[in-house]
């Protein structure tokens, strides 16, 4: 047999008929999608998955068999059907018009063969097996294995310089607030994962967990954010500096922040410093620690017919100070789960507080030090004991405080 062909169609706006909805029609209709195709349906019967397609008017259904005209401005085919004399028709009707044919049943008959895919960021990879779907599948399993280890990809993330009229200068590089998530290193996102390893800099809280910058590729700048002398607010200015600075001398720069950026984790700021350089910005979310803790701990931060909601406060701030931004006589009132960040130096003002206005002294409470992390440490108490129990204990930030009925509802 000859070797196929390989491309990369550009389906935009151009029609695509698929034959069939069962499971491989399920299975290919995302990417034709995601191409932007104009998928045409032809089948009597749909998959719930092929029927939301078609409800949320992604594409459009023909709820019959197969009739030739169906190809009739078409770009490509998908004979996803397992009767061969049903493919066969199709695929006749497609030669007919000279359109390529990918055939489920039968791929020696099939004019067209879909690869496995992987895909990296703007790095689509494709791979044919020769026939055999099966090793294709594990080629391309090793290929996303390599690139989601960084390998291979290293000029991904090094700009060029370019060409300006005073000569040859950097051009302006880009700075992405990628959530590291809560401390299990596997916890990142895959876009995360992705960005930092195609980083030039890499600036790293205190909380990021260790082993991702274990993994950074040879060379990479790594600035540690949490060694930064001065005091709290003059250290802020100085990564918003070093952001723009590496940024404007053409960098990627990577600020890799523990958990979610935009959860006190002051990334907004960062954003407008950037944005006022004039240097671009990626978001990455991450998982937060004040949901992921309470769940690596076994504790779901809203149950059904337990709580209906969950507020997320910060406890650095003590009660009575005039600079507390917190409602804490109104959090007081609530029913749901509070999930308390930084809050054990000021856990007994705090939980007294939420007392004094209401909350019952009895309300089960719980403290995950570490959470999702080997060092993991777990605490339940009460809301009346809970500040008394974690010093007994000796537990220590990073920890997050869950009050409410939650705590103890998973418990067998
Ligand atoms: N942006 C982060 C929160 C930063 S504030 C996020 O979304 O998770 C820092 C506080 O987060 C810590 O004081 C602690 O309260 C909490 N925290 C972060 N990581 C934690 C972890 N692994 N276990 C428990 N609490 C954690």
């Amino acid at each position: 047999m000859s070797s196929p062909y390989p491309l990369g169609l550009r389906l935009a706006g151009l029609r695509v008929v698929v034959v069939g909805g069962g499971a491989v029609a399920t299975r290919r209709v995302p990417a034709l999608l995601d191409a932007g195709a104009d998928v045409l349906l032809v089948s009597p019967e749909l998959t719930p998955a092929l029927r939301a397609h078609v409800d949320a008017g992604r594409l459009r259904w023909e709820p019959r068999r197969f009739a030739p005209d169906d190809l009739d401005g078409a770009w490509l085919v998908q004979a996803a059907i397992d009767d061969p004399a049903a493919a066969a028709v199709v695929s006749d009707a497609a030669a007919e018009r000279r359109i390529f044919c990918v055939r489920a049943d039968d791929r020696a008959a099939a004019t067209a063969w879909t690869p496995a895919v992987t895909r990296h960021g703007p790095v689509t990879v494709a791979v044919l097996g020769g026939g055999d779907p099966r090793r294709a599948m594990s080629v391309r399993d090793a290929v996303r294995a390599l690139l989601s280890a960084g390998k291979g990809v290293e000029s991904v993330g090094q700009r060029s310089p370019v060409d300006t009229p005073g000569g040859r200068e950097p051009a302006v590089g880009r700075v992405a607030l990628v959530g590291a998530g809560p401390g299990d290193p596997e916890l990142i996102t895959v876009k995360g994962w992705r960005l930092l390893t195609e980083a030039d800099v890499v600036v790293a809280d205190r909380l990021v967990p260790g082993l991702l910058l274990d993994e950074l590729r040879a060379g990479v700048e790594l600035v540690d954010a949490s060694k930064i002398p001065y005091g709290p607010s003059r250290a802020q200015e100085e990564i918003n500096r070093i952001l723009v600075d590496r940024a404007l001398a053409g960098a990627f720069v990577v600020r890799l922040k523990g958990g979610d950026p935009y959860v006190f984790g002051r990334g907004g700021e960062e954003l407008l410093a950037c944005a006022a350089a004039g240097v671009p910005v990626t978001v990455v979310p991450g998982v937060t620690s004040s949901i992921a803790a309470p769940a690596a701990a076994g504790i779901p931060v809203t149950h059904r017919a337990v709580a209906h909601e969950f507020t997320v406060v910060s406890g650095h701030v003590p009660p009575d100070s005039p600079a507390s931004l917190v409602r804490w006589d109104a959090l007081a009132g609530l029913r749901g789960t509070l999930v308390i960040l930084m809050g054990l130096k000021n856990l007994a003002a705090i939980t007294e507080t939420l007392i004094a206005h209401g909350r019952p002294a009895q309300t089960p409470a719980a403290v995950v030090q570490e959470g999702t992390t080997g060092g993991q440490r777990v605490l339940r108490s009460t809301l009346g004991a809970v500040a008394a129990d974690v010093v007994a204990a000796g537990l220590r930030p990073p920890a997050v405080v869950v009050v409410g009925d939650v705590v103890g509802t998973l418990d067998g």
